[in-house]
């Protein structure tokens, strides 16, 4: 098997590198690669999409050939120019550019039309006057075959007549479709005459009314392929069984003696655990207010995935893992947790946050002293990590969790009578707390520091076994902070049967916590910006936030947690 290398190391081609080698050792299509990724723009782009467009792009880069951008705009009714300008940036956000070459199907809609009448006085299309239940009726089974429809050996002249009258509007959608005449007892069921225009009586978001019949699918791809000189046409699995139908087409449009002919391969779709992947569903989620949006960073969207954090870089790396193969499957979601968990923590600057907290008054220190320490940006960058400074104060805020005054076997945290470290700071040791008397809820901590403790100072390096984060009290900054989980309860929500998809989303996949203190250091951080909160997990600014009320994502947590979470049910 041959071997490639690129900047991860090397790997063997895949199925598909191995098909456009070999097509370019044969010197087919004049050795030229040229890719299309072919969105219809009816929704949002999701993760799945960008397997295909890391695909489509890659493939082109990594050959020396060019990929196009083509809206496949044939169906005006559930179309709009929110998802065409959406699509664009997505893509561009992923790193990929389409250059001179955005492209429409419906930039083809006249030569598709004359297509479509050339393959009428060919003989080989027919305008069928039965309602689309009638003609799936007559189909025929796999292993039967089907019947011709009544309509079927109606003349050229009827024919170009009807379905010029059809494009002028003179019909009610449904009452006549153009068909292909093929076989009606093809083993292949695509081929038993199958659909190629239907009425649709809806403005178009780019041809307006121009146009009163639209091609279908099976129509416009290939021949859209073959207008645009594409030679690699990739696709999910789903397509393979279309295939003859597209090269038929083709065959129908060349000349005989050109040599050139695009190639449909098809490849597995993404599919993840604990996820939706279907944009009827998705639209469903947005429409009906089960999420807060198409960007709601709970949804699969590249727009939500980017508004939680992920970055480009950690989806491409996924995708890379992944890999293309022809057998579907479904990929644990953790893989892409872990993707983004691995990029951030080669780049997110840590700071302190305290998402839960309570008072910590460190009783031997004075009172309006404020003492700034040094905290490392990244420790993975070791000696050449920026630092910056977090203001040390006497009283402070750490996490609620963080302390327990009857402590079970093995904790190491805060305790009376234990020391712990501060990080960045000094060691105390804890002394008691005030709790509310009605409620029993801790209030205060109290503690004491060791001055000897600081960085620097004689009794730095002094063991003790735990660690926390914290903030000052009086210096820190209001934050709140969003903690998602994942939108499904169950792991391939697609799959379940009995319920409605929507059943089975998780009550709670958002958390809100309002009352968050962060370091001053964030409090110049704009919306994307990234951060590790120590010891919590990542997080990034979110566009919701305003002067003075940061509001925080958490991307994801420093480890895979759900595992462990779900175990303990
Ligand atoms: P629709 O049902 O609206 O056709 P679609 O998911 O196929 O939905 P398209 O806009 O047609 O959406 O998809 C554009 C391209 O992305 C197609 O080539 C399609 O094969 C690919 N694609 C879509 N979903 C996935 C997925 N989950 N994994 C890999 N590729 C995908
Ligand atoms: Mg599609």
């Amino acid at each position: 098997m041959s071997i490639i290398e690129d900047e991860t190391g090397k790997r063997s081609l895949n199925f598909i590198e191995a098909f456009v080698e070999s097509d370019l050792k044969e010197g087919k299509n004049g050795n030229r690669v040229h890719t299309r990724f072919p969105p219809e723009p009816n929704g949002y782009l999701h993760i799945g999409h960008a397997k295909a467009i890391c695909l489509d792009f890659g493939i082109a880069q990594q050959y020396g050939g060019k990929c196009n951008l083509r809206f496949d705009d044939t169906n005006p009714t559930k179309e709009d120019v929110e998802y065409v300008d959406s699509i664009m940036e997505d893509i561009h956000w992923l790193g990929f550019d389409w250059e001179d070459r955005l492209f429409y199907a419906s930039d083809y809609f006249g030569k598709l039309f004359d297509f479509a009448n050339q393959l009428i006085k060919s003989g080989l299309a027919y305008v069928d006057d039965q309602p689309a239940e009638e003609i799936s009726k007559q189909k025929g089974t796999p292993t039967q075959p089907g019947t011709d429809s009544p309509f079927r050996s109606r003349s050229v002249e009827e024919n170009l007549d009807l379905f010029a009258r059809m494009n002028q509007g003179e019909f009610e959608e449904g009452s006549r479709v153009l068909r292909a005449k093929i076989d009606m007892s093809s083993p292949n069921m695509h081929f038993r005459d199958p659909i190629i225009y239907r009425i649709i009586k809806y403005p178009h978001h780019r041809t307006g009314e121009a146009w009163k019949v639209y091609p279908m699918y099976d129509f416009a791809h290939g021949q859209c392929d073959f207008f645009e000189g594409i030679t690699h046409s990739l696709c999910t699995l789903e397509f393979e069984v279309h295939r003859p139908l597209y090269d038929w087409f083709v065959t129908q449009l060349k000349d005989e003696d050109n040599d050139y002919r695009p190639r449909q391969i098809e490849f597995n779709r993404l599919n993840l655990t604990y996820t939706v992947m279907s944009k009827r569903k998705l639209l469903q989620l947005v429409q009906e207010g089960l999420v807060k949006g198409w960007d709601d960073p709970r949804m699969p969207t590249l727009c939500g995935l980017r508004r939680r954090g992920y970055t480009p870089e950690s989806i491409k790396n996924f995708i890379k893992k992944i890999g293309y193969t022809k057998v579907d499957g479904m990929i644990d979601v953790s893989l892409l947790e872990h993707s983004v968990r691995e990029h951030l923590n080669q780049i997110a600057t840590r700071i302190s946050a305290v998402i839960d907290p309570v008072k910590l008054i460190i009783t031997n220190y004075p009172e309006d002293k404020v003492e700034m320490m040094e905290a490392i940006d990244n420790p993975e960058l070791h000696e050449e990590s920026p630092v910056h400074e977090i203001p040390f104060t006497r009283e402070l805020y750490i996490e609620r969790d963080d302390f327990m005054e009857n402590p079970p076997k093995k904790y190491f945290r805060m305790t009376p009578g234990n020391e712990v470290r501060l990080k960045s700071a000094y060691i105390v040791k804890c002394t008691g707390c005030k709790k509310n008397e009605e409620t029993g809820e801790v209030e205060e901590i109290y503690c004491e520091y060791d001055p000897q403790t600081r960085s620097g100072m004689p009794e730095a390096d002094r063991k003790v076994k735990g660690t926390l984060h914290w903030v000052s009290a009086v210096k820190s900054i209001p934050a709140e902070v969003r903690i998602y989980d994942r939108l499904f309860n169950v792991e391939n929500p697609a799959e379940e049967t009995e319920k409605d998809f929507r059943e089975l989303l998780n009550p709670d996949s958002l958390k809100v916590l309002t009352n968050c203190r962060i370091e001053p250091y964030a409090e110049k951080a704009q919306p994307g910006d990234r951060f590790q909160f120590q010891r919590i997990g990542y997080f990034n600014v979110d566009k919701d936030s305003q002067p003075g009320k940061l509001v925080f994502n958490r991307t994801v947590s420093l480890k895979d947690t759900w595992g462990k979470v779900k175990g303990k049910e």
